[in-house]
């Protein structure tokens, strides 16, 4: 058992409760939370915090090797550079380029992501990780003639990930996007997902381009899939799209095009959303309405996508970008929400039984120092935010990693 003792101890239990002065009791789990519990304290010095390890839920690590290959500014550009660099980015990126894609994760706080695997190629590397993964077999592909092929290699992926599920090795399934899967393989993937009781991420209304193909065929994606693929045609309407996920655990990736139907049908199917500010930013698609979110009482978490779109798979850096994104909304409480959005909403996403600092919860906990102390408790999350890029201490299952 550890007991550890902070002068603030941020919670983000349902009441959002920051503790003065206040302890932390764990072994694997949390056992108590509050003052004068049994056992000798460490106490982590002046301005310390305690607070859950936070939890990135879509990243791409297959990507990892990127740094300068990709074009940015515009949706089309960039996803014309991928298609041409993909190949050399994933052969690229082994051993040492998954540790450190992990490693910059791991000293920012975060305790578990959700890894979005399109190749397998990633699962010798990441089944031995440090951290917590729910690990997302990807599908894509539109082609009816190799619906058969392609569905069998998912199943050969799916089927090897499930086999090294362990305490920390979860799994997951993802449909990379409506315009990018054909409808037979969305109902093949969602029934697995229904019968497995597995979580579920796809890719939803990132650009203007996929917005103007689903509902009119029309647009830059015409173009793209003239030039790559022949006779291209959308194959399914957004609304019926979002139909499919009706009874599961199923989070859509960016939704910054979702218009007002689709986000009350969102909410209606108790789905979350994936908020990318630096992709959304770097691919320059806008911003989601993080405002009509919230009034959809959709749950939303903050993630970084991975390097195809990002400079960094800090989850500090996220947050701090949406908190300077997002104009229209009150930095005070907009850091609340983010910080919810990095732990407890996160969790749910992912099948998860961590993001706060509850009893019973698994002992997932982050520690460091803000660097000067903070009069009112209302305060504090925007100053984590804007001060803290790593962490002193990471706890995953109460063992300090
Ligand atoms: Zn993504």
């Amino acid at each position: 058992m550890i007991k550890l003792k902070a002068d603030y101890v941020v919670t983000m239990n349902e009441k959002n409760e920051i503790l003065l002065n206040a302890e932390v009791l764990f072994s694997d789990k949390i056992i108590d939370i509050g003052y004068n519990l049994p056992g000798k304290s460490i106490y982590l010095g002046k301005n310390s915090v305690i607070m859950p390890a936070l939890i990135n839920t879509h990243t791409h690590l297959e990507f990892s090797q990127n740094k300068t290959s990709l074009n940015y500014g515009d949706f089309i550009t960039w996803l014309d550079s991928v298609i041409l660099s993909r190949e050399e980015l994933f052969i690229s990126c082994k051993g040492e380029c998954y540790k450190n894609a992990i490693e910059e994760m791991k000293k920012s706080g975060v305790c578990a992501f959700g890894e979005i695997s399109s190749s397998g190629n990633d699962l010798k590397y990441l089944k031995h990780s440090p951290l917590k993964i729910v690990y997302f077999n990807e599908i894509i592909g539109t082609n009816p003639a190799i619906v058969d092929a392609m569905y069998q290699d998912f199943l050969n992926r799916l089927n090897e990930s499930e086999q090294i599920q362990n305490e920390k090795f979860k799994i997951g399934v993802s449909i990379h996007s409506p315009y990018s899967v054909h409808p037979i393989l969305m109902d093949k993937i969602i029934t697995i997902a229904k019968e497995k009781n597995l979580p579920i991420q796809a890719h939803f209304m990132e650009s203007k381009a996929e917005r103007s193909w689903l509902d009119k065929g029309e647009g830059e994606f015409k173009i793209f899939f003239e030039k790559h693929f022949k006779n291209a045609k959308p194959l399914i309407t957004p609304m019926e799209f979002l139909e499919k996920f009706e009874n599961t655990n199923t989070t859509f990736i960016h939704c910054v095009y979702a218009n007002e139907k689709e986000l009350q049908k969102i909410s209606e199917l108790k789905a979350s959303i994936a908020h990318c500010p630096v992709s959304n930013r770097l691919l320059n698609v806008g911003k989601l309405d993080l405002e009509r979110v919230k009034n959809f009482s959709i749950n939303y978490s903050v993630a970084t996508d991975g390097m195809s779109s990002n400079y960094s798979l800090n989850i500090f850096k996220e947050i701090r970008a949406a908190l300077l994104m997002h104009t229209d909304l009150h930095p005070k409480y907009l850091a609340k929400d983010l910080l919810k959005s990095v732990t407890i909403n996160a969790a749910k996403q992912l099948n998860l039984n961590n993001g706060s600092i509850e009893k019973g919860k698994d002992a997932d906990l982050i520690t460091f120092k803000l660097p000067d102390k903070i009069k009112e408790k209302d305060f504090i999350p925007i100053h984590i935010i804007l001060h803290i890029n790593e962490v002193d201490n990471l706890y995953i299952n109460g063992e300090k990693i």
